[in-house]
């Protein structure tokens, strides 16, 4: 009806359709304030209602204790990797696992501010797999470790949750963020991009246990980027990212009506098997990581001879596949398949991988 075509892209990535058609529907008089969302006061009480609702809904999926406070922020995840070190580092010791390129950043970034410590990283093995428990180094005395949860890039993602004893496990899901349960309490913090599964760019969503947040940060440490005023204030200490906090509402809502998260995660289970099982199946395509440790939203594949690689990618982005070329540092393909991808959009780029193959193999 729309011509949309299935895009592929890790992020910012697609939105659910009948999320679009709810935004359009709202667009020139949201409820009949008159006024689009985009153009209302955040300290209007139209616009209050939708950033409660939206933080109520987000518990409600996630199943977040009262003990954990929300926040919607801006400065995307990579702004976090500073945030979490300036304001849970509080005795400057903080191991980070290193399992592809965002967590390599949030270690990099943490170094500036104490002693980042390198627990365990699968980099010799160019990613391609989770570490083991028994690998890590961790310090008993650290005040954090940090994990990249699902790893965007390389395809895979973290299949059990470390222990870290009673040190608290600060977790970046921002590319898998909403498409399965997880136990909150296991984790002292976790932070998010809304870009890939929530909601368009500029909101960045952290949940965080309310022991962790102090006031008495460092003097350097900006207002912005204390967790602690931010909480306090409700994400209100200035203009929130009004948009997108609306959007992640209404995702928040549709994820609500098919059933929830472990609703979401059979969908999603299910896709992700369907392309894995086509790669397995493929002479031509593989996926180069450990079984275990795949992703879910995330699948990297490709072909020995890179002239196929360039010509299959040429092929499925005319075929309406778009933004299907791997990150310039793994190469090949990689189909990000969050929650908003619908099954037939898996399905059809099984479709064409065969069809690829018989043509070309
Ligand atoms: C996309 C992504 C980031 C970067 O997010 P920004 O919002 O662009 O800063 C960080 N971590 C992970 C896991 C990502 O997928």
């Amino acid at each position: 009806m729309y011509n949309r075509i299935y895009n592929f892209s890790a992020g910012p990535s697609m939105l659910p359709l009948p999320v679009l058609e709810q935004a359009r529907d709202d667009m020139m008089n949201y409820q009949g304030s008159g006024m689009s969302v985009m153009e209302m006061s955040h300290r209007s009480k139209v616009y209050d209602a939708i950033i409660k609702q939206a933080e109520a809904d987000l518990r409600e999926v996630m199943n977040i204790p009262d003990n954990y406070k929300v926040m919607f922020l801006q400065g995307g995840a990579s702004m976090q990797f500073a945030n979490v070190a300036m304001n849970i580092m509080k005795t400057g010791k903080a191991d980070y696992i290193v399992t592809g390129q965002f967590s390599g950043k949030a270690y990099k970034e943490a170094q500036k501010f104490g002693d980042a410590h390198l627990a365990a990283t699968t980099k010799e093995e160019n990613f391609t797999r989770i570490p083991r428990q028994e690998e890590l180094d961790l310090r008993p005395d650290a005040d954090y470790v940090h994990i990249c949860f699902n790893n965007t890039i390389f395809g895979t993602k973290w299949d059990y949750i470390p222990d870290t004893g009673d040190v608290p496990l600060v977790a970046d899901m921002s590319s898998c963020i909403l498409s399965e349960p997880v136990d909150v309490t296991k984790f002292g913090l976790i932070y998010a991009g809304a870009q890939k599964n929530v909601a368009p760019a500029g909101l960045t969503i952290v949940i965080a246990r309310e022991d962790l947040l102090r006031e008495d940060l460092d003097k350097a440490v900006p207002t912005m980027c204390n967790y602690a005023t931010m909480a306090e204030n409700e994400s209100m200490y200035n203009t929130p990212p009004c948009y997108p906090i609306y959007i992640c509402g209404l995702v928040l809502n549709w994820i609500k009506n098919l059933g929830g998260l472990e609703a979401m995660k059979k969908i999603n289970e299910d896709k992700a098997a369907m392309l894995y099982d086509c790669l397995e199946n493929s002479k031509l395509f593989s996926n180069p990581n450990d079984k275990a440790s795949r992703s879910m939203m995330n699948v990297t594949f490709r072909a020995e001879d890179d002239e196929i690689n360039a010509k299959f990618v040429k092929e499925a982005t005319a075929a309406g596949f778009a933004n299907i070329k791997g990150h310039r540092s793994v190469g090949g393909m990689r189909a990000s398949i969050y929650n908003a991808m619908p099954t037939e959009g898996v399905a059809a780029l099984c479709e064409f991988i065969k069809k690829f193959e018989a043509e070309n193999l």
